[in-house]
């Protein structure tokens, strides 16, 4: 049996927690996550924890914020006057928005609105947290020559093109 090492592809279902057990996320609800292992498709932490497992194995890591999404950085944070969103209907905090920037298309989350000032904050939603992720293994097969090279799973659950 397969076990998981650079270029496996592997299906899973996982849950992540914040330290104080709440859950954050599931692919419990959206059917199972693929991926291409070993092209950092997947935070450090879980793909590190991966390595070595196979099919039908579950466990439980905790993962730091450095090995997880990053620390939060303050300076992605930003004030902005509320006429740059005229044009969202029913702008409210907690929006998630893209916006176009000198460094492409970046996601954001609108975190307050005050005065006719909107704050946008532009860190992934779970930086500077630490997590718990919930994993079980689901499969774990070869990748072939072409998703090795395009870095991705093809088929099922990955890029149909
Ligand atoms: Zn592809």
């Amino acid at each position: 049996m397969s076990t998981i090492e650079k270029d496996s592809v592997v299906e899973l279902h996982y849950t992540v927690k914040d330290h104080d057990g709440e859950t954050l996320e599931s692919s419990r609800e959206n059917g199972t996550l693929h991926y291409l292992h070993g092209h950092n498709n997947l935070i450090p932490g879980l793909e590190n924890a991966l390595v070595g497992r196979k099919a039908g194995d579950t466990f439980i890591v905790d993962i730091v914020a450095d090995e997880a999404y990053g620390q939060r950085d303050e300076t992605m944070v930003h004030t902005v006057d509320i006429e740059s969103f005229a044009h969202i209907e029913d702008l409210s905090v907690g929006m998630r928005l893209q916006g176009q920037t000198d460094q492409g298309v970046v996601a954001f989350m609108v975190t307050d609105i005050t005065d006719g000032k909107v704050t946008v904050d532009a860190n992934h939603p779970l930086a500077g947290m630490d997590l718990k992720f919930d994993v079980d293994v689901v499969s774990v097969r070869d990748a072939s020559a072409e998703e090795i090279e395009h870095g991705h799973v093809h088929g099922p659950g990955g890029h149909h093109h």
